[in-house]
C-alpha cells in the first residue's frame, strides 16, 4: 500500500505526540505517587514515634508487666489517636495486641514474624512495607520499630499501619484528570496535525495534478498558491517552467509550420538524411519527382529507396567527406534531368540532419539550352548554305563564266534565287524574333472565320492550281466571329496551306474546315472556341515527329524541305501567332493519309454559335 504524504505527516505527528503524552503522563503519575508515598512515610514515621512513646507508659522502667487487656486497650487507644492500625508483636511473631482486632479474635491472628516490616525491625531495628491487607484488601503502609521494654529482656515490635485508601483515591483522581488533559491535548494535536498535513500537502497535490496535466500536454496551466515556503517556491518554479515550455513549444510550432510551408511550397525537391544515410524528411516536390510517399521514405536507407547508382554514390561521398557536392542525374523512368546540390548539415547522431540534398528539375532548362544550341547551329547552317552557293557562283562568274552568256544567265538566276531564300530566312527569323519578344501586339477585332479562310485560300490558290490540287472548304455557318488580328491569322492559314501544297503530291486534295470546338462539359454544347483545320492527302508526318514540327528549323525531311524552298520556320511562326491569340495549334494524322493541322481560336466575346455546315 502506498501512503500519501498527508497520511504520513498526520500519522507521524500523531504517533510522536501520543508517545510524548504517554511518557509525560506516566512520569507525572510516577512522580506524584513517589511524592505522596514520601509524605505518607513521613506521617507514618511521626505516628510510629507517637505510638512508641505512648507505649512507654506501659513498658517504662518501674512499670510492672502489663496484662493482655491493658495491652489491648492501650493499643486501641493509641490506634484511635494516631488514626492508624497499631499492632504489638512479640519476638516470636505472636501478636500481643492489635487496635483493629477485637479482643476475642486476637488469638486467631496468624504469626506476624514473616511480615517483611516485622522481620526487618527485628533484624535492623526498623522496617517498612506497602502491601494490600489480608484483612481489608486495601493497600496499607506499614512501619515497624523494635521497642525495648524495661520488664522483659526480649524486645517487642510496634507496628503502625496507615491505610492508603485516601492516597490511592487521590492518585486515581489525579490520574483521571491527567488522562483527560492528555486526551484533550491529543485532540488538539490531532486537529493541528490534520491542519498541518492539509496545509503542507494541498499545494503538493496541486503541484502533482499540475505535473500530470503538463505530462498530458496541457502547458497553459497555472498553479495558484499563496505559500511562501519551499512548496510555494516549487509551485512558482513549476509555473515558470510551464510558461517557458509553452513559449518554447509555440516558437517551435511556428518555426516548424514556417519550415513546412517553405518545404511544401518549394519547387525543388528536398531530402534530409542522417549520418547513416537514412531518410529523415522529404518534401512534396521530391515525392512527385521520384513517385514516392513521405511515409514510405521516412527511416529507410536512401540506397534502398532510390536504387539510383549515381545518386547513391553521391550520398556515399558526402557521408564520407562532409563538403558541398553537386551532380546531375537523369531519372530512367521519366527521363527528367535533376541537378543535385548536396550540403553537409552537421548532424552526427541518429535522427539528426547530416546531409541535405536539394534536387532542381532542370529538364526544361536543358531542353531550352539544346534548342538554343540547335538554333544557333541551324541558323548558321541555314544562312551558310545559300551564301556558299552564292559565293561559289560569283567565283565561277569571275573565273570566266561571265563571258559565257548562257552560263552567266543561269548562274545569276541561281544567285538571285539563293539571295531570295536568304532574304526569306532573315525575314522569317526577324518575324519570329519580334513575335517572341512581344514586339508585336495582336489586335483583338471580330473576324468572320469564313472571310479568314477565303482570304488565305485566295493567296495560295495560284500555287494550288499550278499543282493541280483540289481545294475544298467545309465551314459551319453557325460559327461566330473570332477575336484576333486578321492579317496575322491569314498568315497562319497561309503557312499551313502553303505546307499542305508543298508536302502533297500533285493532284491531291486540301480541305479547310471550320467547326465549333467540342464542349468540355455536358452542360455547355460548345466551348467558347472554334477549330479551323487544314487537312491534306500528302506525305504525312510520322507520329514521333509531330510534337517537334513546331520547333524552329525542325524538318522531317531536311533535303526535301530545302528543295521545296522551306525555311523550317513556318510552323514556329504559326505556333507563336496562335498562342499569342490565346489559342492552340496541333497536328494529327489525316485519314486515310496526309496531315491535319488544327488551329483553335477563341470566339469574340458576346457572340455565340449558330448556323449549319455548308
Ligand atoms: P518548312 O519551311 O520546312 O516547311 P515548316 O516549319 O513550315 O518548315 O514545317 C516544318 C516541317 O514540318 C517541314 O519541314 C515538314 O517536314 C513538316 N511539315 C509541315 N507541314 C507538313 C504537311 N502538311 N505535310 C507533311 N509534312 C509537313
Amino acid at each position: 500500500m502506498t501512503w500519501s504524504i498527508r497520511w504520513k505527516v498526520m500519522t507521524g505527528t500523531l504517533v510522536a505526540v501520543a508517545c510524548g503524552l504517554f511518557i509525560a503522563g506516566a512520569m507525572t503519575i510516577q512522580a506524584l505517587e513517589r511524592q505522596h508515598l514520601a509524605q505518607l512515610g513521613e506521617t507514618l514515621e511521626a505516628k510510629t514515634k507517637l505510638v512508641e512513646y505512648g507505649f512507654q507508659s506501659l513498658f517504662g522502667a518501674g512499670h510492672p508487666s502489663p496484662l493482655p487487656t491493658q495491652l489491648q486497650d492501650t493499643t486501641r487507644d493509641l490506634g484511635n489517636r494516631a488514626a492508624a492500625r497499631v499492632t504489638l508483636i512479640a519476638v516470636d511473631g505472636t501478636v500481643l495486641a492489635d487496635s483493629a482486632v477485637r479482643d476475642a479474635d486476637l488469638s486467631t491472628l496468624e504469626n506476624h514474624k514473616s511480615r517483611p516490616e516485622v522481620d526487618q525491625a527485628f533484624s535492623t531495628g526498623q522496617g517498612h512495607d506497602v502491601r494490600s491487607s489480608h484483612t481489608t484488601g486495601e493497600r496499607v503502609m506499614y512501619r515497624a520499630v523494635l521497642m525495648k521494654t524495661a520488664q522483659d529482656t526480649s524486645p517487642l515490635v510496634v507496628r503502625v499501619g496507615l491505610p492508603m485508601v485516601v492516597l490511592d483515591r487521590e492518585l486515581s483522581e489525579t490520574r483521571k484528570h491527567l488522562f483527560l488533559s492528555l486526551g484533550a491535548a491529543f485532540l488538539v494535536a490531532l486537529t493541528l496535525s490534520v491542519w498541518l498535513a492539509h496545509s503542507i500537502t494541498k499545494p503538493l497535490s496541486d503541484i502533482v495534478s499540475a505535473a500530470r496535466q503538463l505530462d498530458a500536454g496541457n502547458h497553459a496551466l497555472h498553479i495558484r498558491t499563496t505559500a511562501q515556503d519551499e512548496v510555494g517556491l516549487l509551485a512558482c518554479t513549476l509555473n515558470r517552467v510551464a510558461d517557458q515550455l509553452q513559449t518554447k513549444i509555440d516558437e517551435l510550432s511556428e518555426d516548424r509550420a514556417q519550415l513546412l510551408a517553405v518545404l511544401t511550397s518549394m519547387v525543388e525537391g528536398v531530402m534530409v538524411l542522417d549520418y547513416r544515410g537514412h531518410v529523415l524528411q522529404v518534401n512534396p516536390a521530391l515525392e512527385r519527382m521520384f513517385g514516392i510517399s513521405r511515409v514510405e521514405a521516412r527511416g529507410r536507407p536512401c540506397t534502398d529507396l532510390f536504387r539510383h547508382q549515381q545518386l547513391n554514390e553521391l550520398v556515399a561521398i558526402i557521408l564520407r567527406s562532409p563538403a558541398h557536392h553537386q551532380d546531375e542525374i537523369v531519372l530512367p523512368l521519366t527521363g527528367r534531368c535533376l541537378q543535385i546540390e548536396a550540403s553537409p548539415a552537421g548532424g552526427r547522431r541518429e535522427n539528426e540532419a547530416c546531409v541535405v540534398l536539394v534536387f532542381h528539375d532542370i529538364t526544361d532548362l536543358r531542353r531550352l539550352e539544346k534548342i538554343r544550341k540547335d538554333f544557333v547551329a541551324n541558323v548558321s547552317h541555314e544562312l551558310r548554305t545559300p551564301l556558299t552557293s552564292i559565293k561559289g557562283y560569283v567565283e565561277a562568274l569571275l573565273d570566266g563564266a561571265k563571258d559565257d552568256p548562257v552560263a552567266s544567265t543561269k548562274f545569276l538566276d541561281i544567285i538571285l534565287k539563293q539571295s531570295d531564300r536568304l532574304n526569306l530566312i532573315i525575314e522569317d527569323l526577324l518575324e519570329l524574333s519580334k513575335i517572341e519578344s512581344g514586339g508585336i501586339s495582336f489586335k483583338k477585332e471580330p473576324i468572320e472565320p469564313r472571310s479568314l479562310v477565303e482570304r488565305a485560300l485566295s493567296v495560295v490558290k495560284p500555287i494550288a492550281d499550278k499543282n493541280r490540287h483540289h481545294l475544298t472548304t467545309a465551314i459551319d455557318s453557325r460559327l461566330p466571329a473570332v477575336a484576333g488580328d486578321e492579317g496575322r491569322l491569314v498568315q497562319v492559314l497561309t503557312n499551313l496551306l502553303d505546307n499542305a501544297i508543298k508536302y502533297t503530291p500533285k493532284g491531291g486534295t486540301i480541305t479547310v474546315a471550320a467547326t465549333p470546338a467540342p464542349a468540355l462539359t455536358n452542360t455547355q454544347p460548345f466551348a467558347n472556341a472554334i477549330d479551323i483545320s487544314v487537312a491534306d492527302t500528302g506525305i504525312g508526318i510520322p507520329e514521333q515527329d509531330r510534337p517537334r514540327v513546331f520547333e524552329r528549323f525542325y524538318r522531317v525531311d531536311k533535303a526535301r524541305s530545302r528543295e521545296l524552298g522551306g525555311t523550317g520556320l513556318g510552323l514556329a511562326i504559326v505556333k507563336h501567332i496562335v498562342e499569342g491569340h490565346g489559342g492552340q495549334v496541333w497536328v494529327e494524322a489525316n485519314r486515310p493519309r496526309g496531315s491535319r493541322f488544327v488551329v483553335r481560336l477563341l470566339i469574340n466575346p458576346g457572340t455565340s454559335v449558330s448556323g449549319s455546315v455548308e
